[in-house]
């Protein structure tokens, strides 16, 4: 792992295994205790001095990072697909999309400014300053390797933070390849930090007790978050919580029909449904329904199931056994209740769901209260439009919604009607670099992304200056 700028041992390890073949391709240092507090001990002493150099320094670092990382796209690629199973094409994808959100920080980083506001008093001067919260601690999800440590680091990295990543057990190697690439374009020590460990518990307690640790930016389960936020309460830490979501996806009848399958496909069985972005409702108006079901079920059955370092493969293993499981108990579920079964449904070997369609489905079902995170499409249908905003509006979740249509009054009131953080009109795929990224209620808290991402990594100071006059000496 990588502390205060050396490569580090600890006394345990763990292994990290390809679900495409339950292979173990790579052993890690595990660190306890030791090793994070050795780590929380550099990153707040970084602080002291990275806080100082000016943002043009950062940026220009972060630049050269960026180019790094881009140089190294295949690297990158390859071992984000051994490790967590994502399609090596969408693995490329992902690492231009993570390399993005530090091309967009080294230019945002530079315009961090304060604000100047008049007096009453004519002898004060009243000003802001935003300045770097401190240390961060950012604990990240297996199913986006590269670009949940891209989209906290760049901007924490830019304003003046030091930050600490505690990767996930499945996927530990793209945060440490990161690493390495931050040492090689000169990094200074303690700045950025990876701590590898098969007991995040341990780990992240050191964090959450030490009051040196300002921020914790977490990606992850809506459980998980819920506990981290409890347990950070002690030390009063900054909170950023990206968390699980059920993404509603609305096609009326006046839509692009083929587009709108088009957009389901990539949106639903994109990392084969293991995204919290991708829709898990799919609402489809009464009239178009069964054309809309037949279109969907040849596109999902042309999908390619199998090896993800293959250039031809679009659905890859799940992550492991239990997200396969999970995958699976949703179908039983939803076909136990009623539902029809229009593509895919067959058992495969391994961690693989094949790609499926459930017709019928009902509000009762698991699979329309959970995150199935596998690829699985329920289809639903409406009548109207306040039918289907109240019924995607009824789930604790509100990260992303997506609405087909060509009507531009229908597509601006249901936008402003849907209860969540992102909502994509005719746009299956609204995530970019400027732009806010996150949720309501269950989904989280805070923004990633655009202006909002910098601001959770600053805090704002008031200082008001007493003058010994208010006019100018004659
Ligand atoms: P997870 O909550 O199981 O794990 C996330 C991270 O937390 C991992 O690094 C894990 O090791 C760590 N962790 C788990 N238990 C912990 C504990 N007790 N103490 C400290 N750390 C702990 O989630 P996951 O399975 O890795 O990721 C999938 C989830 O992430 C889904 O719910 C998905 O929707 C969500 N997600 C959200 C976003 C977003 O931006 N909103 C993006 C990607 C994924």
């Amino acid at each position: 792992m990588f502390v205060n700028g050396q490569w580090i041992s600890a006394f345990g390890w763990f292994p990290v295994r390809s679900p495409a073949t339950g292979e173990i391709i790579a052993e890690l240092p595990s660190a306890g205790i030791e090793e994070a507090m050795l780590a929380a001990d550099a990153a707040s002493a970084a602080f002291q001095t990275w806080r100082q150099t000016t943002a043009h320094h950062r940026c220009a670092l972060l630049r050269a990072w960026y180019n790094a990382v881009i140089e190294h796209t295949e690297g990158i690629a390859r071992t984000i697909t051994m490790e967590m199973g994502k399609p090596i094409q969408e693995a490329r994808g992902e690492v231009v999309y993570a390399a993005s959100f530090i091309d967009w920080f080294a230019e945002e980083g530079r315009r961090v400014g304060g604000e100047s506001m008049p007096s009453q008093h004519g002898d004060k001067r009243l000003a802001t300053l935003q300045q770097p919260v401190g240390p961060v601690y950012a604990i990240t999800p297996w199913n986006f390797p590269a670009a949940m440590i891209t989209r906290k680091l760049a901007p924490a990295l830019a304003v003046g933070c030091t930050a600490i990543v505690k990767p996930p057990v499945q996927a530990p190697l793209t945060a440490l390849y990161f690493a390495k690439l931050w040492e090689d374009v000169g990094g200074p020590p303690g700045t950025l930090q990876v701590i590898t460990t098969a007991d995040p518990r341990t780990v992240s307690q050191v964090m959450f007790d030490d009051p040196r640790i300002r921020k914790l930016t977490f990606t992850g389960s809506t459980e998980v978050g819920k506990r981290l936020y409890e347990q950070s309460a002690k030390t009063l830490k900054r909170m950023s919580l990206e968390l699980g979501g059920h993404a509603p996806f609305i096609i009326f009848e006046d839509a692009d029909l083929d587009a709108a399958v088009d957009e389901v496909v990539a949106c639903k069985f994109r990392n084969a449904g293991q995204t919290c972005v991708c829709t898990n409702r799919i609402y489809v108006h009464r009239s178009i329904a069964s054309q809309f079901a037949e279109k969907l079920a040849v596109a999902v059955n042309r999908l390619q199931v199998g090896d993800p370092l293959l250039e031809s493969t679009r659905i890859g293993p799940l992550v492991d056994e239990h997200a396969r499981d999970k995958a699976l108990s949703h179908i039983a579920d939803a076909v136990a209740q009623g539902a029809r079964i229009i593509a895919g449904g067959v058992r495969m070997e391994g961690f693989y769901v094949q790609p499926t369609v459930l017709q019928d489905v009902t509000a009762t079902m698991l699979i329309m209260q959970e995150e199935t995170f596998g690829p699985v499409a329920p289809l639903i249908t409406f009548d109207s439009e306040a039918e289907v905003v109240a019924a995607a509006n009824a789930s604790p979740y509100g990260l992303a919604a997506y609405l087909w249509t060509r009507n531009l009054t229908r597509a601006q009131l249901v936008a402003e009607a849907l209860e969540y953080g992102m909502i994509g009109v005719n746009d299956g795929a609204p995530s970019t670099a400027q732009a806010p990224f996150g949720g309501n209620k269950d989904s989280g808290l805070g923004r990633e992304g655009g202006h909002w991402g910098l601001q959770e990594y600053l805090d704002v100071k008031f200082i008001s200056t007493k003058l010994e006059r208010c006019t100018l000496e004659s």
